[in-house]
Parts: C-alpha cells; sequence; structure tokens
C-alpha cells in the first residue's frame, strides 16, 4: 500500500545473498520474534536484514560494534514493519550505539537514563542507542520493554512528518480519532494505577504508542487478554492492509 513512499530501493542488491549460519544462531538464541518464525519467513526476515545493514551505518561511540548489536538492532528495524515489505527507514542513516545509558549532554554529572533516542536538529537521520539497554531489551522479555523497537516505532510514527504518536502511515483517517480516544483513556488509567503498562507511556501520546507497541509485538496474548480494544488497534496498525 505504502510502495509509493517506501521504494525498496536496495532490494535487488541482497536477492542471492544469505545470512551466514553464526547470524542466524545469534537470532534464533535472542530474538524471540525470529525464532517464532517458519523457515520460509526466516528467510525473508534474513533478507530485510541484511537491506538494512546494507542501507544503515552503524557506529560505535566509545564501544564495538559486535554482530550481535547489528543483528539486534536490525531485528528492532524490522519486527514492527515485518508485514510491510516494502518499508525502508527513509529518514534513518546512522545508529550510534554508546556503551551504557547517558544523558542529553553526554557527560558524566547529570543522570544517565537515556537508553535510546532519535534525532532532531544536528542529529537528524540519526538513532543514538545504549548497548547495554539493546541486549537488555531482547534478554528480559517479560518487562515488556524493549529499547531498540521503541525507537524505531518513533521512525514510523514520524513517516508521515510528525512524531504525533498517530502512525498515520499505518493507518486510514478515520481510525485516528478512535485512536486518540482510546490513547486518552488509557493514559488515564495509567495515571491513576489501574492497569499494568509501562508508566512511562503515560508519557505524552508519542511515547504511548512507543511504549503499548513494545508490549504488542513482545507479549501479543498478553495484551490481547488485558486490553482488547488496544490489540485490536495496534494489530490493525502492524499488519499489511
Ligand atoms: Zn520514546
Amino acid at each position: 500500500m505504502f510502495k509509493w513512499l517506501f521504494p525498496n530501493k536496495e532490494k535487488k542488491k541482497v536477492e542471492n545473498v544469505t545470512l551466514d549460519q553464526e547470524s542466524k544462531d545469534l537470532l534464533v538464541e535472542w530474538v524471540h520474534f525470529y525464532e517464532k518464525l517458519n523457515e520460509e519467513n526466516r528467510l525473508k526476515f534474513d533478507k530485510r536484514l541484511l537491506s538494512f545493514l546494507e542501507e544503515v551505518t552503524l557506529t560505535g561511540v566509545g564501544c564495538e560494534v559486535e554482530l550481535l548489536d547489528k543483528l539486534l538492532i536490525a531485528s528492532s528495524a524490522i519486527i514492527p514493519v515485518f508485514n510491510f515489505p516494502n518499508w525502508v527507514y527513509t529518514d534513518l542513516n546512522e545508529v550510534l550505539l554508546r556503551p551504557k545509558p547517558f544523558n542529553k549532554n553526554y557527560d558524566n554529572n547529570s543522570p544517565q537514563n537515556i537508553t535510546g533516542m532519535v534525532g532532531n536538529g544536528y542529529l537528524n537521520g540519526k538513532m543514538v542507542l545504549s548497548k547495554t539497554s539493546l541486549r537488555l531489551g531482547f534478554q528480559a522479555e517479560k518487562d515488556k520493554k524493549n529499547v531498540g523497537i521503541h525507537e524505531f516505532i518513533h521512525l514510523i510514527d514520524g513517516a508521515d512528518g510528525a512524531i504525533d504518536g498517530i502512525p498515520k502511515v499505518l493507518m486510514e483517517k478515520q481510525y485516528a480519532l478512535p485512536w486518540m480516544d482510546m490513547v486518552y483513556q488509557k493514559i488515564k488509567e495509567i495515571t491513576e494505577g489501574e492497569n499494568e503498562i509501562n508508566p512511562y507511556g503515560a508519557t505524552n501520546e508519542q511515547e504511548f504508542l512507543a511504549v503499548t507497541s513494545e508490549y504488542f509485538l513482545e507479549h501479543p496474548l498478553q495484551l490481547k487478554k488485558k486490553h482488547p480494544e488496544l490489540y485490536e488497534m495496534l494489530h490493525y496498525f502492524f499488519n499489511e492492509k
């Protein structure tokens, strides 16, 4: 549906390249989403992963970008848009990997609590991720947090020009209002302590989208049970129309 918006310009290049066995084994070990895929879909995932790594530069700042980090960054990018075969992150050129959580000024005097961010201004086209947090996101599945996926959701949200919690490229216009109604209702529940969604989701509309998408992509069945309407909407967003 969004082919015109996101032409997969690199597709040809990796058509006949396959992912090496070591990478496949790491994906099975670390990425639950991948582990659950059948053989055919794993091959699709592998190709998407190679395409992504072809298009986006990964740079270590004060640490090495190891094979596992490459695979986890690319997986974070692909998981949310796996059902959109032609999706390309047109606004992303580079991912900077820092050894651990950081603060806005990258100094040691203020609290180091940022685990990832997507840029504007001098960070335009860039994403910053903490290496320890990236790995933790794939290890600690139960907490429904995954900073890699979280940051890519912000980019998907912003693909229409505004990171505002309304992912227009994933929805038809008439769903925008019902979606916002649900967002405000759920944010109210979070702030009143009435549900178990990560409280960071109550920060604003865009964080709500990112936080609940992490939940949906890591624990769909739990979300379906606890928040059926939210599940329905996210299911609609993340499946090819
Ligand atoms: Zn965020």
